[in-house]
């Protein structure tokens, strides 16, 4: 199938890669012309495991190309995503002008049957706005043609990605129109071979399904982060409990890490977002209302064991930090815990040193030269007075320990992913405090 994918950013640059990887023609559109420019040139703008490969391999193959004229991606395409970003407005609603910019460059630009699918986290009730728009721009142009809109929302993993792609639990498709809903199976057919279910539904639950999915992983992150917070003044070992409910069946074990909270380009936004959604149509959604604020909260965590440990100390002190990216496996800095503690380590005067396998250059964008950059893991420990963990890149998992007392001016640790063993810690001579974890 002939396939354009509007927007080549983590969604769309790996998505339409798979999608030519099961051997379709795709052309992935942008309206950066540097991203644009530097794929042409093998120049991969993200970091993603194994992706570079299979850009290279797809593009070698010429099933993969890039362009920022939308104009001839739509002539060419007759499956046309839109995966562009829809980054929280002012009020926390999804801002949806770029959505909206794409669709009216569809109806401007398309001169036969088209599918749209709408691949972007979007509220309920956008796929109808996209449609409006389209029609309103052919009606301006006093065209007729036919077109479908679809909703095909995505539940990727950026740090795993590739695999989630290929591999999905499910297909949605939001999809009104029968034959539409067929080609999109056929669409997906590599990817489900071993069973997985493509669920084709009305188009506002698939728009609501990719919602609700995000929210209720949030919810779960926040409940054990609260749960983690009581642990620790009731001397209990989160860890301990986490086993305890996980190997529960109605329970499981993902996402119930307790950590230093969660961030990311999805979460926050698309909890804020289904907030919205409910004031919007007179719902207060309490549960998401207290997933944020438990949220916000976590964020500060680490900043504020730290403070209970070295009250104004804190001012003289050269904090080395292990991770900046919002998870492992990704360069991606947007709302990451680590901004949250940095930030606040900054405004009380400390000095911050970070070594991040991948997300240096993200995070410079953010903090700039206001922190210092270290090359090799170990490099920011040297004279640090105390070492924050704040993502749990494997690196991170098994460091040599004595080396890590040896640089550090005091063996402190405090650890925002629970690494590590309290007691062992100890018994190595250090001072280390996890996330609810017995000392
Ligand atoms: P992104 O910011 O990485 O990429 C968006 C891209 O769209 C950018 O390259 C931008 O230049 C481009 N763009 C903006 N306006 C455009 C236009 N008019 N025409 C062409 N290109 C345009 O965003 P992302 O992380 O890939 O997310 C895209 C969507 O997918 C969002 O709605 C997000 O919520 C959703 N989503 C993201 C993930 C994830 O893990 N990142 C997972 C599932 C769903």
């Amino acid at each position: 199938m002939k396939i354009a994918m509007i927007g080549t950013g983590y969604v769309g640059l790996v998505t339409g890669t798979c999608f030519a990887e099961s051997g379709n023609d795709v052309i992935c559109v942008d309206t950066n012309e540097k991203k644009i420019n530097d794929l042409k040139n093998g120049i991969i703008p993200i970091y993603e495991p194994g992706l570079d490969g299979l850009v290279k391999r797809n593009v070698e193959e010429e099933r993969l190309s890039f362009t920022t004229n939308l104009e001839e991606a739509v002539k060419k395409c007759l499956l046309l995503f839109i995966a562009v970003g829809t980054p929280p407005g002012e009020d926390g609603s999804a801002d949806l002008q770029h959505v909206l910019n794409v669709a009216r460059g569809i109806g401007r630009t398309m001169s036969e049957y088209r599918i749209v699918v709408d691949k972007s986290t979007v509220p309920v009730g956008t796929g109808a706005r996209v449609k409006a728009v389209i029609q309103e721009e052919l009606d301006r142009r006093g065209e007729n043609i036919p077109f479908d809109v679809v909703s095909n929302p995505e539940f990727l993993k950026e740090g795993n990605a590739i695999d989630d792609f290929m591999k999905p639990d499910r297909v949605v498709i939001g999809c009104d129109d029968v034959r539409t809903g067929e080609l999109m199976k056929e669409l997906y057919g590599p990817f489900v071979r071993t069973g997985k279910p493509i669920l084709i539904m009305d188009l506002a639950s698939a728009e609501m399904t990719k919602y609700a999915a995000n929210a209720m992983l949030a919810t779960r992150i926040s409940f054990m982060n609260d749960i983690a917070n009581l642990c620790e003044k009731l001397g209990v070992d989160i860890s301990q409990v986490r086993q305890g409910i996980g190997s529960d069946s109605r329970i499981g074990y993902p996402f119930i890490f307790p950590g230093a909270g969660y961030g990311g380009s999805c979460f926050p936004k698309d909890v804020q977002a289904l907030l919205k959604m409910g004031e919007q149509n007179g719902y207060q959604l309490e549960i998401l209302e207290a997933v944020e604020a438990v949220n916000a909260r976590q964020k500060k965590v680490l900043f504020n064991k730290l403070k209970a440990r070295f009250g104004g100390d804190l001012k003289n002190m050269t904090v080395a930090v292990w991770g900046l990216a919002f998870k492992p496996n990704t360069d991606d800095m947007r709302e990451a815990p680590s901004i949250v503690l940095i930030e606040n380590l900054l405004a009380v005067g400390a000095k911050v040193r970070a070594y991040d396998p991948e997300a240096a250059k993200e995070a410079h964008k953010i903090f700039g030269d206001r922190i210092v950059y270290g090359k090799k893991v170990y490099d920011v420990l040297d004279g640090a007075d105390v070492l924050v963990i704040v993502t749990e890149w494997n690196e991170f998992r098994r460091p040599d320990l004595e080396k890590v007392k040896n640089l550090l001016k005091n063996p402190i640790i405090f650890d925002g992913r629970n690494l590590f063993e309290p007691k062992k810690m100890a018994q190595l001579g250090f001072e280390y405090e996890g996330i609810g974890r017995k000392q």
